[in-house]
């Protein structure tokens, strides 16, 4: 049978009761194929690790993350349930070790805090897969060319997943996580969300990176780049309980039920910017985005306005949180190159947006959100679409309110 990754969040690793469940599903599938597990820190440990960085000083708040110590630190994590899942799979007489990122080796760039996987050489770990031992590897981290420890950002662990299943050739990538699929929205906000049986990696990829935690951006990416089967299971369900259940993510082709709408997804991690009365002539955006670029800040929507006086305009644009504050110190001390009267930051803004790869082919998605925001007296400030997906930013605390609307409208919840 074809080799197999499995990765465990978190949550699922969270304590020696749920590490042994975890055991019990890697042992069920090591009995019949060759199998490498990829698992999280426990759940809150990666906080934990990083708000003790930030306490000595080392990634200080606002400023981009460029320390390799952050990284010895916060990859630590890992190591403890790599080890601690291995000791308990050989204590049920499943061969397994633990692997860290520099034993793969899973080499990186050498941007910390957020690398990026470059190669990984699998002959190590498939000489241990196909020898009947289980790889029990450290997710979310690797290493530099020149041996230092790296991280890949926050909820990567899905990538190593994807990345060694591409790397040993696997059939499957399983991600079992704390639900049981991928659902229409997030099921802790809405209740009537409904487990999708299929989702292509196209809306899988605007799902991930509009909000929707339950894979990693960067993982869907790199499943869809590498053609990597992906399958997002519960791991709180009964060894082989899981059989024909979750979510399998896969090209458009192969999902036979049309819709138009797949889900909806909300992000509450937006800060909107605003600068008002800025000349209205050529070379201002490229001013303004030019120098936030430089500074490495990534700009998500952006609106232009005319302002009341004439001849003057305004903008608006909004970033992650944990980037406005850098963003508002590039424009403001660019203040008089670019010709601004005010700038302005919000941070209690919401972004949620609709997803479905019908959207091509289909018109009225617009007018059927537009409507049901309307309808519940949700103010729209900002609107960004692309070819599958609608996005609005609205104000954060009609989050909930706006993507049950949108749930309901879509019909998502008779799905
Ligand atoms: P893990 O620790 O296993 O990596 P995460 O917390 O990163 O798990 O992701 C799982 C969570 O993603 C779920 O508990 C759920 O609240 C959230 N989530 C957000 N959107 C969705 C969605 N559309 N479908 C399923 N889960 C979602
Ligand atoms: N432990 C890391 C985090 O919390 C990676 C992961 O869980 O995917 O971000
Ligand atoms: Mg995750």
């Amino acid at each position: 049978m074809s080799r197999l990754v499995m990765k465990f969040g978190g949550t699922s690793v969270a304590d020696l009761e749920r590490i042994r469940r975890v055991a019990r599903i890697v042992a069920a599938e090591a009995a019949r194929r060759p199998v490498a597990v990829v698992v999280s820190a426990m759940a809150g440990k990666t906080n934990e690790l990083v708000a003790w960085t930030d306490g000595a000083g080392g990634a200080a708040a606002g400023l981009p993350m460029s320390d390799d110590e952050y990284d010895v630190v916060v990859a630590s994590g890992e190591q403890v349930t790599a080890g601690l899942l291995a000791m308990v799979l050989r204590n049920m007489g499943v061969p397994a070790r633990s692997w860290l990122g520099w034993q793969v080796p899973i080499y990186t760039d050498d941007a910390h805090g957020r690398a990026r996987f470059d190669e990984i050489p699998p002959e190590k770990l498939v000489a241990a897969m196909d020898g009947g031992e289980v790889a029990v590897i450290a997710g979310f981290q690797g290493m530099t060319r020149d041996g230092r420890i790296t991280t890949v950002g926050r909820g990567g662990s899905d990538t190593t997943a994807v990345a060694i299943a591409a790397a040993v050739g696997a059939g499957s990538c399983d991600i079992y996580t704390d639900v049981d699929g991928v659902y229409t929205t997030d099921p802790r906000i809405e209740s009537k969300a409904r487990r999708l049986a299929r989702i292509s990696y196209e809306e899988m990829l605007e799902m991930a990176s509009l909000g929707a935690k339950v894979l990693s951006t960067r993982s869907v990416e790199m499943a869809m780049a590498r053609n990597v089967p992906v399958r997002v299971l519960s791991s709180f369900a009964e060894p082989g309980e899981s059989d024909g259940q979750g979510t399998i993510v896969c090209d458009e082709e192969e999902i036979v039920e049309k819709r138009i709408v797949s889900g909806v997804a909300f992000s509450r991690d937006e800060a909107k910017i605003s600068l008002y009365g800025l000349p209205d002539h050529p070379g201002v955006s490229r001013e303004i985005f030019g120098r936030l670029a430089d500074a490495n800040v990534n700009v998500d929507m952006i609106v232009q306005s005319h302002a009341h006086r004439e001849g003057a305009a305004n903008m608006e644009f909004t970033v992650g949180k944990r980037d406005a504050a850098r963003a508002v110190e590039v424009v403001r001390a660019a203040k008089d190159i670019i010709g601004f009267d005010d700038v302005a930051v919000d941070e209690d803004v919401a972004k949620v947006s609709v997803i479905g790869v019908g959207m091509r082919s289909h018109a009225g998605v617009a007018k059927t959100m537009f409507g049901a925001l309307a309808d519940k007296g949700v103010n729209i400030q900002v609107i960004s679409t692309s070819e599958i997906k609608i996005s609005v930013l609205i104000d954060a605390a009609y989050t909930e309110l706006a993507v049950r609307a949108l749930h309901a409208a879509y019909g998502l919840d008779r799905l």
